[in-house]
């Protein structure tokens, strides 16, 4: 589902991505992990576009992210079917995910209207669905400021949900939160990625990437050092700059 080659980013003269490579298999969980700058977040934004690489190549579900290849050579993309593509992936961050001045309901049905084109009353009937699957059924008519920090996150991972994306992207989604909200937030990622989702999830739930991930790739200082089951590489770590990151988190 991903296929990251050699993925370099600078900004100016800082190398933050220094030759990332990443593969990541259609319903799998990859879990990323690594110190603060290493460039996790960096690379998150990477695979959605949302930052332009500067060598190396990204393709997700078998088509290039941003280029396509036209006679060899690589052609950037306009910015309508980025945007397209970039719809096909869904992304949750820390915090300030949802539209503050709109309830819960206009914030899940925004997308799949503008993006989808789907009719406001379908758009309607998802999001109830959504709802139920993140436990918030009936916050449709709640503003975000009304709802706590977990409750928020649910509601952006629902938000994210609604376009039905092929991939799911998580940057440290609880590290904002209480350390009481965290678990419920996690609890929906868990069931997302039973049901089979597709999810790339830095974070610094050392006990949910063992649980949950597939692989956990440890990034340092924009390189991988180590990627593997989490068995491998949170238990039995063969670098020791993974032993030096796992012994200053657990
Ligand atoms: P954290 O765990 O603190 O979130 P991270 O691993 O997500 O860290 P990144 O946010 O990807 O790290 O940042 C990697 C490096 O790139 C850092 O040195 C950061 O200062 C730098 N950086 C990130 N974004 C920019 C930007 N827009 N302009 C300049 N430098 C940036
Ligand atoms: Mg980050």
């Amino acid at each position: 589902m991903v296929r990251a080659r050699g993925v370099v980013k600078n900004f100016g003269a800082v190398p933050v991505l220094r030759g990332v490579d990443l593969d990541v298999h259609a319903g799998e969980v990859t879990c990323v992990i690594g110190p603060s700058g290493s460039g996790k977040s960096t690379l998150l934004r990477c695979l959605n576009h949302l930052e332009k690489i500067d060598a190396g190549e990204i393709e997700i579900d078998g088509r290039l992210i941003g280029y396509r290849r036209h006679r060899g050579r690589l052609h950037e993309l306009k910015e309508s079917a980025i945007a397209r593509r970039r719809a096909e992936i869904g992304m949750v961050f820390q915090g300030f995910n949802l539209f503050p001045h709109m309830t819960v309901l206009d914030n899940l049905v925004e997308a799949p209207i503008a993006v989808r084109g789907r009719s406001r009353a379908d758009a309607e009937r998802t999001a109830a669905e959504l709802l139920a699957r993140v436990g918030l059924t009936g916050r449709e008519q709640a503003y975000p400021r009304q709802l706590s920090g977990g409750q928020q996150q649910r509601i952006a991972i629902a938000r994210a949900l609604a376009v039905e994306p092929k991939l799911m992207l998580f940057d440290e989604p609880t590290s904002a939160l209480d350390p009481e909200l965290v678990g419920e937030v996690l609890a929906v990622m868990r069931d997302l990625a039973a049901s089979g989702m597709t999810m790339v999830v830095v974070t610094h739930e050392m006990s949910f990437a063992k649980q949950v991930a597939d692989t956990v790739v440890l990034l340092d200082d924009g390189e991988v050092v180590e990627s593997g089951p989490p068995q491998r590489v949170l238990v039995d770590p063969e670098q020791p700059r993974t032993r030096a990151f796992l012994s200053r988190v657990q």
